[in-house]
């Protein structure tokens, strides 16, 4: 179809028959929609030819970069071998990839669920937790995203994705969000009460009993929302006492994203249920659930996913998993990281209307604000407009669409992460232009152990 000549169409006749043919809930970013054609490590090429640094990864997927030949060349020897069986019989990939899942994930966990997203990842974790413990409660938290199926926009604790929702026995939980600290305190005076509203959750609003309490480590969707050091090992203990087992989303924070090989590494906390997708694949779709014996045991199904494990997405991780432990990725996450992080610092230093800059490693949000911590979804806009314009991509989340996301692949050389950042602050430069009335926005920035 992308070939010159007779078939090729054009970018307008695209972009109506993407509107045509696609329902309305597939939304698309930019006000003139980009048509992509090619990509290659950090850079994506539209159907213009214009070439952007891309600093979203096909949202946190492309961990690795885009077409990366190893993942290429083992894709392409699987598919000349074998595409598909289903899980009726064993491939070789597939049990490869269950075994070192066991190896790198920490604690017991070792047994695992192939499926092909994100979404059933969260749905098998859940099963098996309902299994293991006999009890049916699940607790989320606000702000959080597990996934588009019934299941998954219960547990998500954003209005604007749980569209279409029917009654599911799920309660969400206050959420540490300390730039918007639901109890008003600062950093400093952080009394963990976030975690501690957890038992009086359990207490109050379920049967004493749930079954479950599932959690990003750092929320992904909700604006890369990163919970303070202590919170995790608080939270998880309360929970624990009262029976249910934490299944810990690593679907965005996973393989080394963070600077850490999980997410729930920075906590020190062990989970009882760990979920993957996005990344792992190098983006092909590719979704796994892993958990100890013990838990796994009541896990007898019969259940299939006819997809689940297919060989091209289990070559495709096993390629992706080999490169970020033979090029050290993870020690790149922290080096580009540390260097991002202090770069939009300084950005916010100089333009406030950056209230926050929050995350870990190349995970890294910028939380757009007026005066008195105001959101400001038209600034988030402008900024993502305005990279664009500059070369950058850049993505957006947030309950109010106000929190700008930078998560390049995990690959990025440093003058990459130089060159994003001098794009986000002329772009800045150009939004205070504009808008005079933000030379009043003072700065609101925490510092989240
Ligand atoms: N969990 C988290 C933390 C996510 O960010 C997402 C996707 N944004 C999902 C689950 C669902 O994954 P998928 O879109 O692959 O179903």
């Amino acid at each position: 179809m992308w070939d010159e000549g007779a078939g090729r169409r054009s970018h307008e006749d695209l972009v109506a028959a993407q509107r045509h043919f696609l329902v309305p809930g597939v939304g698309l970013y930019y006000e003139d929609p980009l048509v992509l054609v090619s990509g290659s490590g950090t850079h994506v090429t539209d159907d213009r030819g214009t070439r952007y640094l891309d600093f979203f990864g096909g949202i946190l997927t492309v961990s690795i970069g885009h077409a990366h030949p190893a993942v290429t060349e083992a894709v392409v020897d699987q598919a000349k071998t074998l595409v598909h069986t289903s899980t009726e019989y064993i491939t070789a990939p597939m049990v490869n990839l269950a075994e070192r899942l066991a190896a790198i994930t920490p604690g017991e966990l070792s047994q695992s669920f192939f499926t092909t997203s994100g979404t059933e990842a969260n749905e098998t974790a859940v099963a098996m937790a309902q299994r293991a413990t006999g009890a049916t409660e699940i607790i989320a938290l606000r702000h959080s995203y597990s996934g588009r199926s019934q299941l998954g926009m219960g547990l998500t604790g954003q209005a604007p994705w749980r569209q279409g929702l029917g009654a599911l026995p799920i309660r969400h939980a206050l959420n540490p969000y300390c730039y918007r600290c639901p109890f008003n305190r600062t950093p400093d005076s952080c009394a963990l009460e976030c975690a501690k509203d957890l038992e009086a959750l359990i207490e109050t609003s379920t049967t004493g009993r749930p079954a479950a309490f599932l959690a990003e480590p750092l929320q992904g969707v909700g604006g890369f929302i990163t919970p303070p050091q202590p919170y995790f090992e608080e939270a998880v203990n309360i929970v624990r006492r009262h029976g249910a087992l934490f299944i810990d989303d690593e679907v965005q924070t996973g393989f080394g994203r963070t600077g850490y090989a999980f997410g729930i590494d920075y906590y020190g906390v062990v989970p009882d249920i760990m979920t993957f997708a996005k990344g792992l694949g190098n983006g092909l779709p590719v979704g796994a659930t892993i958990t100890t014996p013990e838990i796994g045991r009541h896990y007898t199904g019969p259940t299939i996913s006819t997809f689940g494990g297919n060989p091209l997405s289990m070559r495709a991780a096993l390629a992706t998993l080999d490169v970020i432990e033979a090029e050290h990725v993870i020690d790149n996450v922290k080096a580009r990281g540390a260097e991002l992080r202090a770069g939009l610092e300084e950005v916010s230093d100089r333009y406030p209307a950056i209230g926050d800059v929050r995350g870990r490693g190349l995970m890294q949000g910028l939380e757009m604000v007026r005066e008195n911590k105001e959101p400001a979804p038209d600034l988030a806009g402008e900024l993502m407009e305005g990279a664009r314009e500059r070369g950058l991509l850049v993505g957006r989340g947030g309950l109010r669409g106000n929190t700008i996301r930078l998560a390049p692949p995990m690959t990025v050389p440093k003058a990459e992460v130089e060159e994003a950042v001098r794009v986000i602050e002329d772009t800045v430069a150009a939004i205070y232009r504009r808008h005079p009335e933000l030379a009043r926005v003072e700065p609101t920035r925490v510092s989240v152990p």
